[in-house]
């Protein structure tokens, strides 16, 4: 049977989301920025108040009554994380501020120890600035070769025979533009055949589906916490063991050492030897919470929720002539989200106009501008869904596009689908 929200969950879901009850320029709220960041529900926001006013200390170091209630919730936290994607051990994760810095932490630990002149990374057209621009300088620091999967008419990945001078295949799970959900395991699988890594870009899956990391077969695994109703500048980097053991520390400093001499230093055990300084602690105990509420919804609920709403937004986007839509139109094999262009309006002019009804879109490149480019466009603009959205707000979305139709005089522009 498949589960899904009933009403009455969603309307409890809203309710525990303060700044959904808000209006913005005297209409009711509402969001559809949610691959940018989501909104947060009093539960997380009541743990960072929590954490402040009764036992803010720094982790791992005092031996008072709050300094060991923060280690313990901050390690709590990071237990909860590693059960929720099923990595075999806590150590295995290790907190960041979020999916950029965690990718920063490969490229320049295991990528520069590991790779040479002529090796290859293999990346895809539809990855964020943060999957891009680390390789780029990993290439120019080792020599390494970037190379791209293509993508089919679809917006899925045509995914080739992988050339074994490749040592790292980097990929998305969920592209943040086109929705697309790529098939990871196989290519985790076709990676590992030619003795090459992967790493997984969960930014945008890990807060929407389930993500088991192990059944992946996933290398390195890294997402974001503030996409998943966490606070902001919380994130984590999950890695094989073997792998973490093995690589040099990224930054330098407090906590990643066991002992500094005169002359040098030996470092920490895992995860402590990447967590240089004092640490994201509130953040991270928030993250935990997050991961708290999303599995009392359920996951399997959440994915069905967005698929719902999506096929919804599709099926009621297609009956303008003027839209074009970037994508698979099939929402089972996209994330929540759509990216479109409108007639000839200039998608900010699309955002402004929607932000004026009080709905909040994204428009512009999504820092994925090599994906633009290839597509032959400047700029999309994105809806992204996610638990606490309702039909309702589509067809609001829906409504609203008809009416700055009126207001721009936009002329059809043909039914151009797809790509
Ligand atoms: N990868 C993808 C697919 C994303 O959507 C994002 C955020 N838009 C990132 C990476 C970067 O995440 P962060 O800014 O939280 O580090």
């Amino acid at each position: 049977m498949i589960e899904r929200l009933d009403a009455v969950e969603l309307e409890e879901i809203r309710d525990d989301f303060p700044i959904l009850q808000q209006r913005v320029h005297g209409k009711p709220l509402i969001y559809f920025d949610n691959a940018a960041t989501s909104q947060k529900p009093r539960q997380v926001i009541e743990t960072l108040n929590d954490y402040y006013r009764r036992y803010n200390a720094n982790v791992h170091r005092g031996i008072h009554a709050l300094a060991e209630r923060a280690t313990r919730e901050y390690e709590l936290a990071r237990h909860t994380i590693a059960k929720f994607i099923n990595a075999p051990a806590p150590e295995t994760v290790v907190f960041t501020r979020g999916t950029t810095e965690a990718i920063n932490l490969v490229a320049y630990s295991w990528a520069r120890a590991n790779l040479k002149q002529g090796d290859e990374i293999l990346i895809t057209w539809m990855e964020h600035h943060s999957n891009i621009v680390p390789w780029y300088q990993v290439a120019a620091a080792t020599g390494a070769v970037i190379k791209r999967i293509d993508l089919n008419a679809d917006g899925t990945l045509a995914i080739p025979a992988i050339n074994p001078r490749t040592k790292l295949v980097a990929v998305t799970q969920c592209s943040n533009v086109l929705g697309t959900i790529n098939p990871v395991k196989e290519l985790a699988a076709a990676a590992h055949k030619v003795g090459a890594l992967i790493l997984v870009d969960g930014a945008q899956s890990v807060p929407h589906l389930a993500v088991d990391v192990q059944a992946l077969d996933a290398d390195f695994f890294v997402f974001s916490g503030h996409k998943m109703l966490g606070p902001t500048a919380s994130g984590v980097l999950y890695g094989k063991r073997a792998l973490l053991e093995g690589m040099p520390p990224f930054m330098g400093g407090g906590e990643m050492i066991r002992e500094v001499s005169a002359t040098g230093f030996t470092t920490n055990d895992l995860p402590y030897k990447f967590e240089a300084g004092t640490p994201n602690i509130a953040e991270s105990i928030g993250l935990g919470i997050a991961v708290d509420y999303l599995q009392k919804v359920g996951l399997d609920k959440i994915r069905q929720h967005e698929k719902e709403i999506t096929a919804y937004a599709l099926e009621r986007l297609q009956e303008m002539i003027e839209i074009k839509i970037y994508g698979p139109l099939d929402a089972e094999k996209r994330g929540g989200l759509v990216a479109f262009t409108f007639s000839d309006i200039h998608p900010h002019d699309l955002a402004t106009f929607f932000d004026q009804e009080g709905i909040a879109i994204r428009a512009g490149h999504h820092c994925a501008m090599p994906l633009h480019k290839h597509l032959g466009i400047g700029a999309t603009a994105r809806a992204s869904f996610y638990l606490y959205n309702t039909r309702a707000e589509v067809d609001a979305l829906v409504a609203t596009l008809q009416k700055a139709k009126k207001f721009f005089g936009a002329c059809p522009t043909g039914r151009a689908l797809g790509f």
